[in-house]
């Protein structure tokens, strides 16, 4: 007798051969453009400013003497997510993540670009998970449902964004606190980033703009370092009048990777 969970991942590895098989993404993404959003409802999106973020790390670099050190954003996406940290880094899940790099131009310097879910408009994670465990609520927030999640990982291939992480370990083992707020997930699923949703759901039930942990995070640090501003702006992207909205239109925010057509709501400047 074949198991129900069994029975899907034979099922999901059916389905998403067939998706994966005649060239993936492009095909996820022809399904995924027929979707529609309605503007007078909210879609969050977030902006990153790459040179605010730079700075914050090569002075975070200079006090502490590690190379790679973790920022005040990310770990507060941990602590407000039950994100786990193992003794060893290669189990760490990640949802928010920096990246230093550097262009092939001559005489660039390096640049800290944070990553995390794009909260992509046409998804292809969505589109090719086989047991609907990926979705897409109506403001634009793509979720997993862990309890449909049999982690065949599809997702994690048709991501182009590198920002989904396979629990290979049980959470818990690498957790010294929880968050009662934020759901728990065991081992053997994939997770990410959802723009702390429960934050979003709160604040928009309290007629208040939303703050994920990283943003509150972040602004924090920029406020304690003097910059100017925070390096993370979160807001609804479809108003106009709204500091994200207003950036979007006027500044040079980009959108990573554009030729793909995912229509990442997560924009960065100076990059
Ligand atoms: S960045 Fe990756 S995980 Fe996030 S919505 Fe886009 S494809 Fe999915
Ligand atoms: S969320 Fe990813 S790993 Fe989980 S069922 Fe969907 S495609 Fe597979």
């Amino acid at each position: 007798m074949i198991s129900r969970r069994r029975f899907l991942i034979i099922a999901g590895s059916a389905t998403g051969a067939v998706l994966l098989g005649s060239s993936q993404l492009e095909k996820a993404l022809a399904s995924a453009r027929s979707e529609s959003s309605d503007p007078s409802k909210p879609l969050w999106g977030m902006i990153v400013d790459v040179d605010q973020c730079t700075e914050c790390m090569n002075q975070l670099v200079a006090e502490t003497g590690n190379p790679d050190p973790k920022p005040e954003c990310a770990l507060a996406c941990d602590r407000e997510n039950n994100v786990p940290e193992f003794r060893e880094k290669k189990w760490d899940p990640q949802w928010f993540k920096m990246l230093k790099v550097r262009s092939n131009l001559e005489g660039s310097e390096y640049l800290w670009v944070p990553l995390l879910c794009n909260h992509c408009r046409h998804a292809p994670c969505a589109q090719v998970c086989p047991t609907k465990a990926t979705f897409v609520r109506e403001d634009g927030i793509i979720m997993i449902d862990y309890h449909r999640c049999i982690g065949c990982r599809y997702c994690m291939i048709a991501c182009p964004y590198n920002a989904r992480n396979f629990n290979f370990k049980e959470p818990l083992d690498g957790l010294t606190e929880i968050n009662p707020e934020t759901d728990r997930r065991g081992h053997g699923v994939v997770e990410k980033c959802h723009f702390c949703v429960h934050r979003v759901d709160r604040a928009v039930k309290e007629g208040v703009n939303p703050t994920p942990a990283c943003v509150e995070a972040c602004q924090k640090e920029a406020e304690k370092r003097g910059f100017e501003k925070s390096a993370l702006i979160f807001g609804n992207i479809n108003d106009p009048n709204s500091e994200i909205g207003k950036i979007i239109r006027t500044s040079k925010a980009k959108q990573l990777r554009p030729s793909l057509g995912t229509e990442p709501k997560v924009y960065y400047v100076n990059l």
